[in-house]
């Protein structure tokens, strides 16, 4: 039973954003990438991302359309760039899904409406609590709460979700961090939800080519209105909440133009509203209830890689997200040019961290999630791989709570941001995890990490306040000593 229930969808009447939708131009964006640039144009706009300034549109479509050797140099930039920007960290998270209820019948999903054989649920309170507190255990520090669209899941609803969440202590553990992925909602909605405190908003435009939108989004359904979608996280930084995350869905239509499309999205939010997006996912295509295997326009893994290499290059100070629907052996390869955070020990079927064989089960329920996963490991196996491959996995959460938003730009703007704050807190949350939830053998191994990383700061006069904070995590019950 559904214990928290509210009436009605946001009103869209007067709700457009500044600048309206018109920063996605179809024809323009097709006419750039029917280009042969010259290696000198792709060199010069390479030499500009490696400065770590954001490309234009007319710059990041030489590197799409650029070929032969071209497209090698463009995937080493992308690599020195990653490590010259995040380093070796990797932040960790999850999902939780809190509702699958929805009014809308996109094509692709196996919540749509039109699917009989989904099973529908929403989480009570004790559901959400056990939900949660089975993710703390695991060791997650930030998670990601996913709600369908529908008149039950309004921004109240998502923001007693959030505080919810919140509350939950389990052992040493608790969630610092909650971000949303849901609906479009009205300036109203969005100033609600950023009250609860949560950290990024996400809404996906899935696909920005229009006659493809209208394909899989049927018109007589509320995700239909394109505009209203494409306008949204405008009015989320109207409303004051200025931490958003874009995305497409890889595999509706031509790679290529979704991802100069990205691109012009998010050097828009810049443009107006002085702060580019906090993130950017670029999923692919998944098999789901009811729903055909058969997309045409499906990126292949070295097409994925090239959207990461040129996501990377074009937009440096944003956070690039790459989940649990890729397998892992793709993962582990693509990480390297450029993405920044991951999800690891997920389940998509509502109340999967409890039931349906739990989070260490690789059996999957698809009537009860909306896609597939490829990668169903265990966190404690995925952080023993990333360690082994020399990532820093980190679960730090510090800016949001001390009021440095907009953490990506200021890795940018404050030098030595990165090596002051990021790798200490980097290092602090590691040893949380491997204190109070690693196996044995990932202990160890992150531990030696551990070392080397503070070996490798000595002479710094941070080294000592590292190392203090570190014996205090291991020895005692302090948490959360954040830099
Ligand atoms: Fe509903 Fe989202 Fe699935 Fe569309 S993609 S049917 S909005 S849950
Ligand atoms: Fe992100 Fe700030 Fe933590 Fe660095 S210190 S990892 S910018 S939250």
């Amino acid at each position: 039973m559904n214990e928290r229930r509210h009436p009605k969808l946001p009103s869209v009447k007067g709700e457009g954003a500044r600048g309206g939708a018109a920063f996605i131009d179809e024809d323009r964006l097709h006419a750039l990438l029917r280009g042969r640039p010259e290696a000198t144009e792709v060199r010069a706009a390479l030499a500009k991302a490696m400065a770590k300034e954001p490309l234009t549109v007319e710059e990041t479509a030489t590197l799409l359309t650029a070929d032969g050797e071209l497209v090698a140099e463009q995937l080493e930039a992308a690599r020195a760039l990653k490590t010259a920007v995040y380093g070796n960290r990797i932040v960790l998270f999850a999902p939780l899904y809190v509702g699958n209820a929805c009014v809308n019948d996109c094509t692709y999903c196996g919540f749509r409406r039109s699917n009989p054989d989904c099973v529908r649920r929403t989480l009570g309170d004790a559901e959400l609590d056990a939900q949660t507190r089975a993710l703390v255990r695991q060791g997650h520090k930030r998670l990601i709460l996913v709600f369908g669209e529908h008149p039950d899941y309004d921004a109240d609803f998502i923001a007693e979700s959030v505080r919810r969440v919140y509350a939950v202590r389990e052992g040493h553990g608790n969630i610092r961090r909650v971000n949303i992925n849901a609906a479009p909602l009205d300036r109203a909605g969005y100033a609600t939800v950023r009250d609860a405190g949560i950290g990024t908003y996400q809404v996906f435009q899935e696909t920005y080519h229009r006659a493809t939108y209208a394909r899989v989004h049927p018109r007589n359904t509320r995700k239909g209105d394109y505009d209203w979608r494409l306008t949204s996280l405008g009015r989320a930084m109207e409303a004051g909440l200025d931490d958003v995350g874009i995305g497409a869905l890889f595999g509706l239509y031509d790679w290529r133009f979704e991802t100069l499309a990205l691109v012009a999205h998010a050097n828009h939010l810049r443009e107006v509203y002085g702060c580019g997006p906090h993130t950017i996912s670029f999923p692919r295509l998944r098999p789901a209830s009811g729903v055909a295997d058969d997309h045409p326009f499906l990126p292949s893994d070295d097409e994925l890689e090239r959207i990461v290499a040129t996501l990377r290059l074009a937009v440096p100070y944003t956070g690039l997200i790459l989940t649990a629907r890729e397998p892992a052996a793709l993962r582990r390869r693509v990480m390297a040019y450029g993405v920044s955070q991951i999800d690891a020990g997920s389940r998509l079927e509502l109340g999967g961290y409890t039931e349906v064989g739990d989070a260490q089960s690789q059996v999957q329920v698809r009537e009860r999630e909306q896609f597939e996963l490829g990668d169903v490991r265990s966190l404690d196996t995925v952080m023993r791989e990333l360690v082994d491959d020399g990532y820093l996995p980190s679960f730090c959460t510090a800016c949001y709570r001390l009021g440095r938003t907009g953490e990506h730009f200021m890795e940018f703007a404050i030098p030595g941001f990165i090596k002051r704050l990021c790798t200490p807190n980097a290092l602090c949350t590691l040893e949380e995890y491997l204190v109070d939830h690693a196996t044995p053998a990932t202990r160890a191994a992150g531990e030696a990490l551990i070392a080397r990383e503070v070996a490798a700061m000595e002479g710094d006069k941070l080294v000592s306040k590292v190392k203090d904070r570190l014996a205090r995590i291991a020895t005692s019950d302090e948490r959360d000593l954040v830099f």
